[in-house]
Parts: structure tokens; sequence; C-alpha cells
């Protein structure tokens, strides 16, 4: 059963999921195939679970093109969590750790270190209120803890074009540009992304650790807050988010079926058009003025005549599209084209920007 109902869905996270997906995940709630139990009732040391963690485990590998000195786990607590596991983990009395301040997540990630120890910010662009990326530092000290990087800046729409080789470990935030496109992850010492953008649903964050790093922790920790506690219980440490790693596994499975590069290619198609537009139409205009550091996920854009902000996401409730208000710091518009997100999506929108400049230049 497909819900024709259902709107276009440009919201930045918790954000649109594809069809098949959802209907797969409400059909394991009633009953996990054929199982005569729901995914919400299945024992999460039981044979069901750990086959649903192997495989979405081998799919991350497979995606990302990592050996086996990596390891796939799945953690609660959402980014931010992240932020304070890991300076807590690889952040030792007296070191310090190299961030990148390219937009608000990075610069969230670089408060909670500062509860672990020293942070030295190599590059920002926090005066330009990140509408650009920051200048790549010339030289990194090779004695920091680590380097810290945000591969996409979802409420700025900014994009590293890659990921850069460093000569200390690499942490990469993946969360909002995961899987959108191929990218050299074995660049990363560890990766991680939420799950509430390209892999599913809120609830679990994706991790990638070499499993070296697992050996590296600095500090006594308590087996929730430690990597290679979680490691080393295989991924049951407590009871995992056993639904959310579920429809992980599904978005998995239709990434993996739809292939990376035809995402990357669809991606490229969708963003070519909705920036091309947003620079056509005498009712908007770009945020992000470099073309080279624009994102293919989160579009920022804004209106010539503040009138037409509120007036246009209206004019798109009323048509079905929903989900392109600006975050509350940048403001106007964002429309977040996700890999759940199809090319007839963004001609739609394009078609209401159209649309919307002609009812209003009569
Ligand atoms: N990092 C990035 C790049 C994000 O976009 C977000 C959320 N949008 C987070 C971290 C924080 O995630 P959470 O809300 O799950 O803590």
């Amino acid at each position: 059963m497909t819900n024709s109902k259902l709107k276009i869905n440009f919201n930045p996270g918790q954000a649109a999921i594809p069809q098949s997906v959802l209907q797969q995940a409400a059909d394991a709630v009633l009953n996990y195939n054929n199982t005569g139990l729901s995914i919400l009732g299945i024992p999460h040391r039981g044979k069901l679970f750990a086959d649903i963690l192997e495989e979405a485990n081998t799919l991350v590998k497979d995606l990302c093109n990592l050996g086996n000195e990596y390891e796939v786990l799945w953690m609660h607590g959402g980014g931010r969590l992240q932020f304070a596991m890991i300076p807590m983990n690889y952040l030792g009395d007296g070191e310090t750790a190299g961030y990148i301040d390219s937009g608000y997540w990075a610069a969230d990630a670089i408060s909670y270190a500062k509860h672990y120890g020293n942070v030295a910010i190599l590059a920002s662009s926090k005066q330009d209120n990140y509408t650009h990326l920051p200048a790549w530092p010339a030289s990194i000290d090779n004695t920091l803890a680590y380097l810290h990087i945000t591969s996409n800046n979802t409420i700025y729409g900014t994009q590293c074009s890659h990921i850069p080789k460093v000569d200390v470990p690499l942490i990469a935030d993946m969360s909002s540009d995961i899987f959108s496109r191929e990218m050299d992850y074995t660049h990363c010492d560890m990766f991680y992304a939420v799950a509430q953008k390209n892999i599913g649903m809120a609830g679990v964050t994706m991790v990638a650790v070499k499993k070296d790093m697992l050996q590296r922790t600095k500090r006594n920790l308590p087996p929730m807050v430690s990597y290679a506690a979680h490691a080393a219980a295989n991924g049951v440490l407590n009871t995992p988010p056993v639904f959310a790693i579920y429809t992980a596994l599904l978005m998995l499975r239709w990434t993996k079926e739809k292939t990376i590069a035809d995402i990357e290619k669809e991606n490229n198609a969708k963003t070519a058009l909705l920036y091309k537009e947003i620079e056509r139409n005498s009712l908007f205009d770009c945020i992000v003025n470099i073309k080279t550091d624009r994102s293919k996920m989160n579009v920022c854009f804004t209106a010539t005549k503040p009138e037409y902000e509120k007036a246009f996401i209206r004019f798109c409730e009323e048509h079905n599209v929903t989900g392109i208000e600006g975050h509350r710091s940048v403001g106007a518009f964002r429309a977040s084209l996700y890999n759940a997100i199809s090319l007839a999506d963004v001609q739609q929108l394009v078609a209401l920007m159209q649309e919307f400049e002609t009812i209003n230049n009569k």
C-alpha cells in the first residue's frame, strides 16, 4: 500500500525516507519477516538482531570501501553524544585537538571538546556567518591528538569538496552527506553520521572507527561512553535502538541497490537545477556565493524582498511541499536534498518557484 498523500519533504533531519523503506519498516512493526514478532519485540541478543547488525555493518563497509581495520558501531545519543565522546576518548590531559570551525555543528563540537582539553581552532569562517568554507590551514601541527572536520554544514549549506589526508588522526562528522557521493572515507580514522538524514530515522548514529583508535582511549571511562567497550560488546553493550538500526539497514540496502555512483549523479542534477533556478529567479538569491563551497545536500537561499519569505513557504505548503524554512540562525529558505529526494521532487519545487515569480511580478 503506497501513501499517495505524502508531501514532498525538504526537511533537514528528521527528513524524507523513500516510500519503499517506509513500507518495509511499517511491515516489520506488524510482523517482522513472518516471524510472528514485531521488530519492536525481537530480543536484542538473539539471532534475528545479530543478523540485522551483521548485514548493516557489512553494507557500511562495502559502501565506504572499508577494510577489516574498521569497526562499525551504532550508538545512542545523536551527533551531540559523539561531540562529547570524541574528546572523552581521544583528548588526554594536556593534549590539544584541532577543529575546523565551518558552521553551527562544528562550533558545537568545539564547545563540547573544551570540557575535556585544549582546542585549537585551525580555521574558521564564523566572521562571515559561515557563508563560505574556511581556508584550509597552511600546516597542521602533527602533535595534535586529532583533527575534527564537518564534511557538510547542514545549516549554512556549505560542503567540503573532498576528504583531506592529514598526518594526525582525522575524525569527520559526515552526518548530512554520508553516502551522497563517492568519498575517500579511508582518509578518516573515524567518521560518524546521525541516521536521520541519509540513513533513516533518528535514534541511532553510525560510527566507523579504525580498530587501532580503540586502543588509544585516554581516560578510564564508564563503558557506555567508551568506543572500545561498545566494540568489545559487539554492538549490544546495552539494549540498542533495534528499530532505528533496522530502518538504517533498509536504507543501506536501498543505497546499495541504487549505487552511490548513481545517487551522486542524481544529487548533482538536483542541485544544479535548483541553484540555477535560484540564480535566474528575480525573487530569490543564493546565500553561498562561492560556487565550489555550495552544498549538494542543503541548499540555502533567501528572498529578494522580506514579504516573499512567509508567502513562499505558505505557497509551497498549499502545493504539498514542506520543510523549506531556513534554520533560525540563517533565516529564509533551506531545501534539504538528501538521497531520498528525487530529481522529480526538485523539479516540482522549481516549478513552484517559477509560478510564484509569475504571480508576484504581475
Ligand atoms: N552534526 C551535523 C552535521 C548535523 O547536521 C546535526 C543535526 N542536524 C548534528 C551533528 C547533531 O545531531 P543530533 O541532533 O542527533 O545531536
